[in-house]
Parts: C-alpha cells; structure tokens; sequence
C-alpha cells in the first residue's frame, strides 16, 4: 500500500465523511462528493455561506475518511485552506461531477469554495486480511502522529501479552515486540501486562 493508492481508493468510494470542529469544540461530520484528486492534493468544493465553510477556515483543519467494500478504511488527516485558482478548480470538479451541475445550474456555482488539503497524513487499516494490516504515509509536510502501544525495556518476557493478543502481533522476547503494522490498538496486552511495561506511544 501507498499514499497515491490510498488516494485512489477514496476516489472509487466516491462520497467521504469530512470531519471538523465548530467553535464550541463540538464534532460535525458532512458527507462530501465534490472531490478532485491530485497526487500532491485534495481539492474539495462546499458553499461560502455554508457552517462547513466557516468551520475549515476558522480551525483549517479537516480529517475525511472513507471505507471500502473490502473492508478498508482510509482516513487521511490535514491542514484545509482555500485553493488557489478558484475558477479552475470549480470547473474540474463540476466537469468530474455531473450531478453538481442540477445543484447550482450555471453561474450559481460561483457561490462555491474549493478547499484544498496539501499537507496530510493517511492511515490505512484493512481489517479484511488476516492478521489485519495498516499503515501510515504521508503527503507534503503531513506528519505520522504515533498512535497503539509499545513495550517498553522494564519486559520480563513473561508472554501473558503475547496470549492474549487477538491478532497474534507481538512477538515474545525480553523485551517482547510489538508488531506495528498487526496492531488493532485494541490495549487488551496494555490491560494485562503484570509490570506495566507496556505504554501508549506518542505519550
Ligand atoms: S493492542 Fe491489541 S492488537 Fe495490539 S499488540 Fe496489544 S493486544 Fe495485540
Ligand atoms: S505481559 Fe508485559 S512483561 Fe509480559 S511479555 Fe508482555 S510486555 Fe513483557
């Protein structure tokens, strides 16, 4: 799996679930089709007067995720500014969806903004392999954020993780070792570790 993979996904999916925050914090959700796909960017149309619209510009943050039939689930984390080259990208989005057009027909879709997320993080979970498999990549100055578990130096080997692990992803030692890319993040070897020698990355 890759980035542009990824990307590609989300462009068969079609409709994804756009996230972002209002001013009081709360979390709002839209379901957005008017997406164009660069390899360096995601360029997505919405409405001025929309809440959607002030949300982006006033946090310019957006995490957008979709979910494919074979039981993949791409979300891809970024920051959101309005797109240079307004009328361009309008045009690419209305030629690429058809429908847009019944929706603001003629010069009403003038009224529109393209966002476009350029620096992003993409995480890409299958659950529909055995053992399940994710990944993280990055596009522009997008960061991997570390996300799960890891086992620390204070291990004694004792392998009660190992047992207890649904997906059978680490590996017993001293220290025993977390294999990143198995993980469901589920914290069931976190909950059972005796000597607490497992902990959140990132934290
Ligand atoms: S968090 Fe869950 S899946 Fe990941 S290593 Fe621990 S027990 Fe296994
Ligand atoms: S349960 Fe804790 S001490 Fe035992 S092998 Fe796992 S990490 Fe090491």
């Amino acid at each position: 799996m890759d980035a542009q993979t990824c990307l590609k996904k989300l462009g068969y999916v079609g409709v994804l679930s756009f996230a972002t925050t209002d001013i009081k914090g709360n979390p709002r959700v839209r379901s957005i089709s008017a997406i164009h796909y660069e390899p360096d960017a995601v360029y997505f149309f919405t409405a001025r007067g929309k809440d959607f619209c002030k949300e982006l510009l006033d946090t310019e943050k957006v995490q957008v995720l979709g979910y494919t039939m074979y039981k993949e689930m791409i979300r891809l984390s970024g920051t959101v500014k309005p797109a240079e080259e307004q009328e361009k990208w309008i045009d690419v989005i209305f030629a690429e969806q058809p429908y847009l057009a019944n929706v603001y027909p003629g010069d009403t879709r003038r009224i529109g903004i393209i966002f476009c997320i350029k620096n992003m993080e993409i995480e890409y979970f299958n659950l529909g392999v055995n053992p399940i498999f994710r990944e993280s990549y990055m596009i522009g100055g997008g960061k991997i954020t570390p996300k799960g578990y890891m086992i620390t130096d204070a291990c004694i080997g004792c392998g009660k993780c190992v047992k207890i692990c649904p997906q059978r992803a680490i590996e017993k030692g001293k220290p025993s070792m977390i294999c990143q890319e198995h993980c469901l993040h589920c914290g069931s070897c976190f909950e059972t570790c005796p000597v607490s020698a497992i902990m959140r990355r990132g934290e």
